[in-house]
């Protein structure tokens, strides 16, 4: 398989400057005392305001740097609202979008998800698009009818490039298991995983969906973290709370050999 292993943190709207500082240093001195060793690609994700410091402290390291949200709009008139290109401006290479708190807190609909997918894509940024079912959905056997709703709606945002199209990370993150301790089994995240695989194979081409990676994400633990990536078409963690102590942060790291 050559997908490299990603675990992201997602401070999510956690972290003064200080803190957010304290946190990354404490990141950056577990990942020195792991050089030589095989580390998967680790990127963090702080609030906007906290961005620049951070980039700051991670400049000349192997760790990357993500926004948690972005506009889909060009520049102008958009109060409250930033672009990619502004991400990409203090540093950025990542943006996660869709997660299940801007769906149900902010009204972000799949589509706007996938308009604001084709803005990252054009200012110059990979894209993490969130999916996941609620426990109602899950509970009433729509699962995979959520998913494929949620994930068939990317493709007519997606660029023709194929280097692009490769570059696209996708978390699956079932929002029953968001921030509650509950985790889906192994075996629910590989069969979630698996089915928007083959979505992948038929919308793309086996080639590309073969590069893709998909995410888990949801109360992933030092605890649980190895177990769920070692199935086959789990590539690493979007990882939420844990995110926020660096010993369990890089605890997590170390369930995915790079
Ligand atoms: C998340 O918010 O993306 C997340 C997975 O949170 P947690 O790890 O806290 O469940």
């Amino acid at each position: 398989m050559s997908r490299r292993g990603l675990v992201a943190g997602n401070w999510k709207m956690n972290g003064l400057i200080e803190v957010a500082d304290a946190l990354v240093g404490g990141i950056l001195a577990g990942l020195e005392q792991r050089k030589g060793k095989n580390v998967c690609e680790v990127l963090v994700c702080p609030p906007f305001t906290a961005i620049q410091s951070v980039g700051k402290r991670i400049a000349g390291s192997a760790v990357k740097l993500g926004g948690q949200n972005m506009s889909e709009h060009k520049p102008g008139a958009h109060t409250g609202e930033i672009t990619g290109e502004m991400l990409t401006n203090i540093g950025c290479s990542y943006v996660i979008l869709g997660h299940s708190e801007r769906r149900s807190m902010h009204a972000e609909d799949s589509n706007l998800v996938a308009r604001k997918m084709a803005a990252a894509y054009r200012d110059g940024l990979t894209p993490i698009v969130c999916v996941g079912e609620t426990l109602q959905e899950r509970e009433s056997n729509k699962t995979l009818d959520v998913i494929r709703e949620q994930v068939s709606a990317i493709f007519p945002h997606l660029p023709a490039d194929t280097a692009k199209r490769q570059q696209l990370v996708l978390a699956y993150e079932p929002v029953w298991a968001i921030g509650t301790g509950k985790t889906a089994t192994p075996e629910q995240a590989q069969e979630v995983h698996a089915f928007i695989r083959q979505m992948l194979v038929e919308q793309l081409g086996s080639d590309i969906a073969s590069k893709i990676r998909i995410l888990y994400g949801g109360s992933v633990k030092p605890d649980n973290a190895a177990v769920i990536f070692s199935k086959p078409d789990v590539d690493g963690g979007l990882i939420g709370g844990a995110a926020l102590k660096a010993s369990d942060f890089l605890a997590i790291i170390d369930g995915f050999p790079g």
